[in-house]
C-alpha cells in the first residue's frame, strides 16, 4: 500500500463517534459464563468500562477474519484470547516457509499444511471457548456475501487490491464495519470503514485502484516481520471497542505507522458523497469482478501480447554449464539476493543497473540471462535486444527452479 494516495480527502472534521456497542441487546440474554470462564476473563470483569456486560458482548459477537496470514495472525490469537464468541477465517492457502517470519498463527512443524487448519488447532489452544469456523476458499464475488452476511464485524488481513475492494462492498452492501489493515515493508495503516455509522469507505479515500503491478505487495517488497503485529492487534482493538461499545472507534480517521521512525500519524477521512458504492446515488449496488475492475486480465492479456522471449530450462543452463560451453550467464537480480543464493560463474548486473553497464556486454557473445522467477531477466531481455543485442536467451523459471530442480542446496528465499 502507498502511504495515502488520496491527500485531497485527508481534510475535514471526523464527526464525534458515539460509542455504542453494535451488538442488540436482544442477543445478550443467553450469555452465560462457566467458573473457568469468569477466571479466564477476571482482567476485564474488574474493568468498570468492560465488566460482565462487556464480556458477555465479546462472547454474544461474530468476526470474519479475511486471511489466516502476517494480519489474520494477530487478530485471530487476541481475539480468541480476548474471549469472542464466534470466529469465521476465509483462506485457501498452505503454510509456506516464507510465511513464519511473520504469521505466528504457524508453526515450522505447520508448513505444508492448510492455513485454515493450522490456525484452527492453534485458536483452540488459546481458546477452546471459541466457536471457530472454516472457509476454506479463496474470498471472492460468488462466495463473499454469503460468508460475510453470518458475521457482525469484517476484519480485512488480506493483502492484494481486488479483495480489498471486494471487502469493502460487500461490507457497504451488508451494513457492517470494515475494519481494515495494511502493511508494507515497515509502514502499516489502520481504519474502520462504515458507511452505516457516518464513517467513509474503501472506494471513497480510493475510487480507482492503482494499475497493475504498480504497487508491489509483500511478497514482492518485503515486510518486516514484527509489523503485522503492530497493526493486526490496532485492528483487533477496534473490533473489541466496536463490540463492547467503548471509547473512540477509528471511523472516520485513518492511523499510519511508521517503524523506522516509530511514529504514528493520524489523518481524519471523510465520506464522498460521490462515493460509487456509498454515496449518495451509487452505481456499484451489487458485487462485481474485482480482477476485472483492478486491470489484472487486462495486465496478463498485455503481457502475453509481447512477442515471447527465448527462453530455455534450468536443465539446459546446467547441460551447457556442464559442457563448458562460451556464454556469459548474467544474473540481474539484487546483490542482496545474491548474497543469499547464485548459479555458480554468474555475473551480477542488476536490472536497474543494466542500462548504464551495457558496455561490459559483448554483442558477439552468447548471453543467457536469469533472475529469481524470469520476469526481471525477461525485462533485461527486451532491453538488450532494444539496444542491439542478438544472442539473447531467458532462463525458465530463474533460480527458484534451479534450487528445486537442479540443486536443492541453494537456498530459496
Ligand atoms: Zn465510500
Amino acid at each position: 500500500m502507498p502511504p495515502f494516495a488520496n491527500a485531497g480527502r485527508v481534510l475535514g472534521c471526523a464527526s464525534n463517534f458515539m460509542a455504542q456497542s453494535i451488538i442488540d441487546p436482544s442477543r445478550l440474554e443467553k450469555i452465560e459464563f462457566s467458573n473457568d470462564e469468569i477466571a479466564r476473563y477476571s482482567r476485564h470483569l474488574i474493568m468498570p468500562e468492560v465488566t460482565l456486560a462487556g464480556q458477555r458482548r465479546l462472547k454474544a459477537a461474530s468476526i470474519l477474519c479475511i486471511g489466516a496470514g502476517g494480519l489474520g495472525s494477530p487478530i485471530a490469537l487476541y481475539l480468541a484470547a480476548a474471549g469472542i464468541g464466534r470466529m469465521g477465517l476465509v483462506d485457501g492457502d498452505t503454510v509456506d516457509f516464507s510465511n513464519l517470519q511473520r504469521q505466528i498463527l504457524h508453526g515450522t512443524k505447520d508448513v505444508g499444511r492448510k492455513k485454515l487448519n493450522s490456525a484452527r488447532d492453534r485458536i483452540r489452544e488459546v481458546n477452546p471457548n471459541v466457536q471457530v469456523e472454516l472457509h476454506d476458499t479463496m474470498f471472492r464475488s460468488e462466495n463473499a456475501m454469503e460468508i460475510a452476511a453470518d458475521y457482525d464485524i469484517v476484519i480485512d488481513g488480506t493483502d492484494n487490491f481486488p479483495t480489498r475492494y471486494l471487502s469493502n462492498d460487500v461490507c457497504v452492501l451488508l451494513k457492517k464495519p470494515n475494519v481494515y489493515g495494511s502493511i508494507f515493508r515497515f509502514d502499516g495503516q489502520c481504519t474502520v470503514f462504515a458507511p452505516h455509522l457516518s464513517g467513509p469507505c474503501y472506494r471513497c479515500m480510493f475510487p480507482e485502484p492503482p494499475p497493475p503491478g504498480m504497487v508491489p505487495s509483500c511478497a514482492e517488497g518485503g515486510v518486516l516481520g514484527v509489523l503485522p503485529g503492530i497493526i493486526g492487534v490496532m485492528q483487533a482493538i477496534e473490533a473489541v471497542k466496536l463490540i463492547m461499545g467503548i471509547g473512540e472507534p477509528l471511523i472516520g480517521r485513518l492511523v499510519s505507522f511508521d517503524a523506522l521512525k516509530m511514529k504514528f500519524r493520524e489523518f481524519k477521512l471523510r465520506r464522498d458523497p460521490k462515493c460509487p458504492v456509498c454515496g449518495e446515488n451509487p452505481t456499484i449496488t451489487e458485487l462485481i469482478d474485482y480482477d476485472q475492475f483492478c486491470g489484472i486480465p487486462q495486465a496478463a492479456a498485455a503481457e502475453a501480447a509481447e512477442a515471447p522471449v527465448p527462453e530455455m530450462t534450468v536443465h539446459e543452463l546446467k547441460q551447457k554449464l556442464d559442457a563448458k560451453e562460451k556464454f556469459v550467464l548474467v544474473d540481474v537480480r539484487e546483490p542482496y539476493e545474491y548474497d543469499i543464493a547464485r548459479i555458480p560463474g554468474a555475473k551480477l548486473i542488476p536490472l536497474g543497473e543494466l542500462p548504464s553497464r551495457m558496455s561490459e556486454l559483448d554483442t558477439a557473445d552468447d548471453i543467457v540471462l536469469h533472475c529469481k522467477m524470469g520476469g526481471r531477466s525477461a525485462r533485461a531481455l527486451r532491453l538488450l535486444q532494444e539496444a542491439g543485442f542478438s544472442k539473447l536467451t531467458n532462463v525458465a523459471g530463474g533460480i527458484e527452479a534451479w534450487a528445486e530442480e537442479i540443486d536443492p542446496s541453494v537456498p530459496r528465499y
